[in-house]
């Protein structure tokens, strides 16, 4: 579920409400919209309800980590997925709380600023410890030989930090959420050591959305990560704090009403096992398609969403279009009409490839003992908008015939 947040615009200053994972921000005061960037763990303090007798300055703040998104993961014959949503504490301290419970869904978090008074405890909890701890899959990810368990990967990821306040009052610790008593002041004494002000570098950071080439306005989804500037028809993704162009295809399709999924269509190398042209893989993955020599001049291409989906329908219709890509014809950069935004980074994507080779693997047993030992590399992604027929419950690929249900890309929304 996603944390609702309390924004100040950062042209003008008005509060503006957000979601989490809203990258552009519309104010409607100033009517000028920013651009969220996506620069390390966003931090967000719980609103405190203290006593008029503590000044904002007595105010610890205590780090709880925040994970949300995918795990994917081939253990024995299996490919599994869990999707994650929890918070663990960040430090090592058996009298608070291991997690924050529900309170994150339920109020209204604010973003920490350099303004913000009060003292942040230091994390000391390692991220990957706290993260194994509130996925509970600590057998996935402990790192001991286990070696059935043959490949794993975190996707479509948000870490941040929650900070939970609290004060010190004769003696006493306590939640300033909810104004109660936490126990012994000691608990709050012994982190004297490893407290810090605010800092100008946790606050959240905005990019303004004119289009570098030609000054146009940068339009999206409140969630997109990619703008697209209409008047020079161009695609636009943040990176090092500025937009960089880039560079996609359209798909035609004879279908006036189609609507246009992107896919980023990802080539690349691999260590440990050839896998270079679509023949490689056919063999690979023991696909029944006989396996002529043009299937060995076709480059290899991994077709993964560059949209958020649950779990078993990204896992679908990723392997649906890599298995029959052959069928999908070459696209152009022509303009852009009824596309869906793109909600899913390439780095992501990337990730997910070997979760998609063992989930289109027919020989398992043979051949999935092979992953730990191959690794891709150089990964090139290309952005792809497919055209979907849409039909009452779901989307066809018109080309491969993949379905996409309708129901699983608005839970992905969500996600
Ligand atoms: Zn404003
Ligand atoms: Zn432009």
């Amino acid at each position: 579920m996603d944390l609702t947040i309390e924004q100040s615009c950062p042209s003008c200053g008005a509060p503006i409400v957000l979601l989490e994972d809203d990258r552009l921000i519309r104010c409607a005061s100033c009517d000028v919209n920013n651009y969220r960037l996506e620069s390390g763990a966003a931090r967000y303090v719980l609103p405190s309800k203290y006593p008029d007798h503590i000044a904002p300055a007595q105010l610890f703040f205590i780090p709880y980590l925040r994970f949300k998104g995918t795990i994917f993961y081939v253990h024995e014959g299996e490919i599994g997925h869990k999707i994650v949503d929890a918070t663990r504490i960040g430090i090592e301290e058996e009298k608070l709380p291991a997690t924050l419970g529900l309170r994150p869904q339920a109020m209204k978090l604010i973003p920490v600023v350099a303004s913000v008074e009060g003292a942040f405890v230091g994390q000391t909890v390692a991220t990957k410890a706290a993260f194994t701890q509130a996925a509970m899959v600590t057998e996935l990810f402990d790192g001991k030989s286990d070696k059935t368990l043959y490949h794993r990967a975190f996707i479509g990821e948000t870490l941040s930090r929650i900070y939970q306040p609290c004060y010190l009052h004769e003696g006493i610790a306590y939640d300033a959420v909810v104004n109660k008593p936490l126990g012994s002041g000691r608990l709050l004494d012994r982190y004297q050591d490893k407290i810090s002000p605010s800092k100008v570098s946790w606050e959240p950071q905005f990019i303004s959305t004119i289009c570098p080439e030609c000054s146009g306005l940068l339009a999206g989804e409140r969630d997109s990560l990619v703008l697209h500037c209409r008047n020079c028809e161009s695609l636009w993704q943040e990176n090092g704090k500025k937009f960089q162009p880039l560079s996609w295809q359209v798909v035609e399709s004879d279908d006036r009403t189609a609507e246009y999924l992107p896919f980023w269509q990802i080539t690349f190398s691999t260590r440990g096992w050839v896998l270079q042209s679509f023949g490689d893989y056919l063999r690979f993955t023991n696909q029944p398609l006989v396996v002529a020599g043009r299937f060995d001049s076709i480059p290899l291409a991994f077709w993964i969403p560059a949209i958020k989906l649950n779990p078993k329908a990204f896992l679908q219709i990723s392997s649906q279009l890599t298995v029959s890509q052959w069928r999908i014809p070459s696209g152009s950069m022509r303009r852009l009409d009824n596309d869906h935004p793109v909600t899913l980074n390439q780095k992501e994507a990337v990730q997910a490839i070997k979760s998609v080779l063992a989930a289109t693997t027919l020989n398992k047993s043979k051949r999935l003992p092979l992953l730990p030992q191959m690794t891709i590399v150089d990964a090139r992604c290309q952005l792809i908008y497919l055209p979907f027929t849409k039909q009452p419950h779901d989307y066809v690929q018109e080309h491969t015939s993949a379905v996409l249900l309708a129901a699983a890309l608005r839970f992905g929304r969500k996600l």
